[in-house]
């Protein structure tokens, strides 16, 4: 198929990187105070602008704040806000999987209640599935749900739930028949953060910072309300998450390689600029070659999109090819700082604001979250390619 832009597809395009150019937010970059907000009151701004100016969920339904439109509309925006090099939005996680997943599954009152609030970022959500002894294993999860009347009882604990300190809900999993084979006994919940018996700790990483949390559940009450899809079928609900999250976390990581060339162009070996260095030099270039190969790939996914096929192991490939090679670049920057790589955000002598030692970090995380490569990879080779099952 086609995949140029037409002439009102390239109008558009001109229009958002015209808005881009003169709305870029202020201090996004600085978690403090900054002209006495917050950094979460700063990154919910900027996101209600994006809304507002009808740059975010382009696809959804018109009736739940989207505006109807195809899938390329949503591909020129991403490809914008990715060349203008401006923050995501505090609210991604709710836009990418969450959305998606009401629209397919949440009732009419689930819908018009949740998802415009999701888009202006008035609600913020953290998701509810790992606990102690189910990450890999999902559907080993113990967090436990009872009907009493119209209400859950529910009692349990979550772990690894990022930004569940700043989030106003939790969209989570919880067993509502611990006698049904495992993955018939799950149920998927809207939890209110704010319900007595909840209580959020946040567990500081080895960089320093406190992004995700255990959260406990005591006696908290969850109307029946909020259940989505049917009892004890949650499963299901939490697949279509599943799917959407892998193609959010397996977006290019073509900003992060252009960064790595401007800082290879900067740093000199002997007098030498790294990027005519033998060694950077392949490394880089082989980079180039999977970040170009990436970029096809997500065309793939586009066209699928476009044509309404669902999401195969393909969306899998992008999530593991894709946190893999930002891992390889961030180790490739750590080599190429040398001790310049050690030094944080907040050190005076930093390189680009203390962003690589950062950027290492959470590229060892992005292989975890939304699933391990290990299990991508177990998937990918049973699903896609027809192996034998793992042991
Ligand atoms: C930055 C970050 C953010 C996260 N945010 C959230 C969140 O918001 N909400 C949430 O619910 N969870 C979140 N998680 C948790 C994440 O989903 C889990 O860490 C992940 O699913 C792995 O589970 P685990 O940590 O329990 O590791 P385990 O499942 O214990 O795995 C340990 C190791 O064993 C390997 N392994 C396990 N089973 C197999 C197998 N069958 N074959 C081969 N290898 C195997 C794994 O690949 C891994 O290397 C986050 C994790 C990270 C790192």
């Amino acid at each position: 198929m086609d995949l140029n832009l037409n002439a009102q597809e390239e109008a558009f395009r001109d229009r958002v990187r015209d808005w881009l150019a003169h709305n870029r937010p202020v201090a996004l970059h600085q978690r403090g105070v900054v002209d006495g907000k917050t950094w979460v009151q700063r990154a919910k701004e900027w996101q209600r602008k994006l809304y507002e100016a009808g740059y975010l969920a382009l696809s959804w339904p018109k009736e739940y704040g989207g505006q109807a439109l195809d899938p390329m509309r949503q591909a020129i925006v991403s490809e914008e806000l990715m060349r203008a090099n401006v923050p995501g939005v505090i609210g991604s996680n709710a836009i990418s999987m969450l959305g998606p997943t009401l629209i397919t599954w949440g009732t009419e009152e689930q819908k018009r209640r949740y998802l415009p609030k999701i888009l202006t970022a008035e609600e913020i959500w953290c998701q509810g599935y790992s606990e102690p002894g189910a990450g890999s294993d999902l559907a080993s999860l113990r967090t436990r749900a009872e009907l009493d009347g119209d209400e859950f009882v529910v009692n349990g604990q979550k772990v690894w739930t990022s930004g569940a300190h700043i989030a106003d809900m939790m969209f989570g999993l919880v067993r509502t028949n611990p006698d049904a084979p495992k993955h018939k006994g799950i149920s998927y919940l809207l939890i209110d953060m704010k319900s007595p018996g909840i209580t959020v700790r946040p567990l500081v990483q080895m960089n320093g910072e406190a992004d995700f949390c255990e959260v406990f559940f005591d006696n908290v009450r969850v109307p029946r309300a909020n259940l989505v899809g049917e009892l004890n079928e949650g499963w299901k609900v939490a697949n279509t998450t599943m799917v959407h999250e892998r193609n959010w976390l397996g977006s290019s990581p073509q900003r992060l390689f252009d960064k790595l060339m401007e800082r290879a162009r900067d740093l000199r070996r002997g007098g030498i600029a790294l990027t005519s260095h033998q060694l950077y030099r392949h490394r880089l270039a082989e980079m180039q070659i999977d970040v170009e190969a990436m970029r096809l790939h997500s065309l793939r996914l586009l066209s699928n999109a476009i044509h309404k096929r669902p999401g195969g192991v393909e969306n899998m490939v992008a999530k593991l090819v894709g946190t893999e090679l930002h891992h390889r670049m961030a180790l490739t920057a750590m080599e190429m700082l040398g001790d310049y790589g050690t030094l944080g955000r907040g050190e005076p002598s930093a390189l680009d604001r203390g962003v690589w030692s950062a950027t290492w970090f959470g590229s060892i995380a992005r292989m975890f979250g939304g699933g391990t490569s290990e299990i991508q990879k177990n998937v990918i080779a049973e699903r896609g390619l027809g192996m034998p099952r793992s042991r």
